[in-house]
């Protein structure tokens, strides 16, 4: 439930606040969140704040071929699938406290309606048309199937099991009809035809000159890499694009107007059809509100602003496609005398949180749950980390180390002490707010003035979307008031000049006020408690940005502060990282043996044995995540003589690329196909500037190396204990 704008009518531009729709196959991990689903949270309540109708929609994007692929293998119906994680990320969103005014899911008879409309005026306006190309059929399952799930040889350097879309061995993608004795992923064995089917293609081409205006004319507020994505795609030249596919899962293709045809074996495709769901909500909002019209304050005002906020593997579908999207249907509607839709103002796009040093990866088994996170530490802390560390210019890293430093140093150490001892000195010492100083004293002035600027300061990286020096401001001031309570010394003055202490304190609970507000569109729970604790009535999420520089309640007996925020505790973060991905030093050989040892590197190598005489308990052993894996490739290293880059098949973890010392003793060929013994855990290192991201074991007597392989034949991934 989000707080009812402050000041509507202050005639500043509504804004439509756009987010990403993650996608229904899996939890919220804290990639998501520090991506596309906080920053839009924190610029939502600040913008109200200073005076803007902001409002924020998304949802679930429910369709595809792997949410129909899970659903399979689960026995569940994908409507059962896509149901679970919808509730998944709205009890995620909840207990983050990132508040949407609405978010739904791909799957609404809404969604649908308004899809099919978007689609059948685009096709009237002349920008989508049919075409018959050949597709891949399998003859068991009678029916299409995506590229990447037919298999057969590469026909470039001859290694079996290559997908239909890429071969990972030679690295070259493909088109499945270059696939030498294609068969079906999804019934093993079962011979792919290819069959001609007729689909309907987006003609992007036909817009290119149109979108090139549009990001000339819009993209000077966009951040760098928006553009340069932006601007490689339309240098390439825009393709046309199939927006149907052979299946039955998405968004019927609607009836065609004077076409007798049957598509009801297809559907529209999800990069077409999600993007519309920023539209679609937008309408089921303003449904919901019981004002159906209201949707339109947001995208046919010509002043209205629209904000989408995502990961930069998203831009080009939202700075091309769906631009390109509303331009064809703007013109259906111009011609139909309907008023225009806005299209995206700015699309700030954040780069990638990784989890000490590796990318967040469902398939590879990297990611931090946002439920289990929350299960130990307080939401502030963990939105406080994200902001003051958000990736919005590089990617940043989330480091339990870090973690732990920033909230105890920083968010404990520096904002939530300050609000405590000013409040908690004054409640022993005073009782109540004490009465304002003359406007002429000197401390008074300072932290005026300081409170202004920071307003200020804070209030234009908000408005331009930089979210992470705004927090790094709030959090100066912070720091700043702390030295000031330290020169102030009301416990020395209050024995001396109680009227001077009683001063200082008025300033000082100034600030805190201040904070509160500053503080609210980042720690909106903390914001709020500290609000009341000065007797300020309503919530702070209600107040406008100047509600900072207003006076105080002089006279309002206090309560005994509580803490803001708890000090985390190390034995928390430890259960949460495990051994995988804790900064503390490992009992595994580090990644510096690792790159000069000469065999693969082994943890059960005779010189390691020897240097540590102590036994290990199988507890310990077990914290060793020991897998089969088997060898896809060997190329040798680009910048070591000794090392070959291996990349393995690792089962349910995915792919993983090591880097390992066997050159002198295996060639590529030899190591092809083997199933070896591989340590999954392991920190990842970066060996001569290739990342390596496990260990191969591997025996070793001081001349002969030889890889450890399974005696018998166990799939990839089959655990090793
Ligand atoms: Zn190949």
């Amino acid at each position: 439930v989000s707080p009812p704008a402050p000041a509507a009518q202050t005639g500043k531009p509504p804004l439509l606040v756009a987010v990403a729709w993650p996608y229904a196959n899996g939890p919220l991990h804290l990639g998501h969140v520090a991506g596309s689903l906080l920053p839009p949270d924190i610029f939502r309540r600040a913008m109200r704040m200073r005076g803007h109708d902001a409002r924020m929609v998304s949802g679930s994007d429910c369709h595809g071929t792997p949410i129909l692929l899970k659903a399979e293998k689960e026995g569940k119906t994908p409507a059962e699938v896509v149901a679970f994680y919808n509730a998944e990320h709205k009890e995620s969103l909840r207990r983050l406290s990132i508040g949407f005014d609405l978010f739904t899911a791909t799957t609404t008879d809404n969604h649908r309606k308004w899809v099919q409309e978007i689609f059948l005026a685009c096709r009237e306006a002349g920008y989508i048309e049919t075409r018959t190309q050949k597709a891949p059929y399998d003859e068991k399952a009678k029916r299409f199937l995506p590229d990447r799930y037919v298999e057969g040889t590469c026909p470039h350097c001859k290694t079996p099991g290559a997908r239909g879309d890429q071969c990972d061995s030679c690295g070259k993608t493909l088109d499945p009809q270059e696939l030498v004795g294609p068969v079906s992923k999804l019934n093993p064995g079962s011979p792919v035809t290819f069959r001609d089917t007729e689909h309907f293609f987006f003609l992007l081409s036909k817009l290119q000159p149109d979108l090139e205006r549009y990001v000339a004319a819009t993209a000077g507020h966009w951040r760098a890499n928006t553009i340069n994505f932006t601007q490689n795609w339309l240098k390439d030249g825009l393709q046309d694009r199939a927006i149907t596919r052979d299946l039955t899962w998405g968004v019927p293709i609607p009836a065609i107007p004077g076409s007798a045809k049957d598509y009801s074996d297809k559907c529209i495709y999800v990069w077409f059809e999600a993007v519309c769901g920023y539209l679609t909500a937008s309408i089921e909002w303003a449904q919901g509100q019981g004002k159906p019209e209201e949707w339109t304050r947001f995208w046919t005002d010509p002043k209205a602003r629209g904000y989408y906020f995502l990961g930069k593997d998203n831009i080009p579908f939202h700075t091309i496609i769906w631009p390109g999207i509303l331009i064809a249907y703007n013109k259906a509607r111009a011609k139909r005398g309907q008023p225009l839709l806005n299209l995206p103002y700015d699309v700030p796009a954040n780069e990638f949180l990784n989890l000490s040093g590796l990318k967040f990866s469902k398939s590879q088994g990297v990611g931090i749950g946002v439920q289990e996170v929350l299960d130990r530490f307080q939401a502030d802390a963990v939105r406080y980390y994200l902001s003051i560390n958000m990736p919005e210019q590089k990617d940043a890293d989330w480091t339990w180390e870090d973690f732990q430093s920033k909230v105890n140093d920083e968010l404990v150490g520096a904002l939530g002490n300050l609000v405590h001892r000013v409040l908690s000195f004054t409640k022993q010492n005073v009782g109540a707010i004490p009465a304002a100083p003359p406007a002429s004293d000197p401390f008074d002035r300072k932290v005026t003035d300081a409170i202004a600027a920071c307003g200020d300061d804070m209030g234009l990286h908000l408005d331009s979307v930089q979210l992470r020096p705004g927090m790094r401001r709030l959090m100066d001031l912070a720091i700043q008031g702390n030295a000031w309570m330290q020169d102030a010394k009301p416990w020395a003055t209050i024995k001396t000049d109680r009227t001077a202490a009683e001063a200082n304190l008025h300033s000082l609970l100034r600030l805190i006020k201040a904070l509160s507000v500053y503080m609210a569109p980042y720690l909106p729970t903390a914001a709020d408690q500290a609000w009341r604790m000065l007797g300020e009535s309503g919530s702070v999420h209600d107040q406008p940005w100047s509600a900072a520089q207003a006076p105080l309640q002089a006279g309002h007996k206090l309560d005994d502060p509580k803490a803001l925020f708890v000090k985390l505790d190390p034995a928390d973060i430890a259960k949460l990282a495990g051994p995988a991905a804790t900064n503390e030093p490992q009992p595994a050989p580090s990644s510096q043996k690792q790159a000069s040892a000469p065999s693969a590197g082994s943890a059960a190598a005779p010189a390691g044995a020897a240097a540590s005489p102590t036994t290990i308990t199988i507890d310990e052993f077990q914290r060793v995540n020991l897998r089969l894996a088997v060898v896809k490739s060997v190329d040798a290293h680009p910048k070591a003589d000794k090392l070959y880059v291996l990349k393995l098949d690792v089962g349910d973890l995915g792919e993983r690329q090591v880097v390992a010392g066997l050159k002198a003793h295996y060639t590529p060929a030899e190591l092809v196909g083997k199933t070896v013994a591989f340590v999954a855990n392991l920190q990842p290192a970066m060996l001569r500037g290739v990342e390596s991201q496990g260990m191969v074991l591997a025996g070793d007597d001081g001349t002969v190396v030889s890889v450890l392989e399974a005696a018998r034949r166990l799939p990839p991934g089959s655990r090793i204990r």
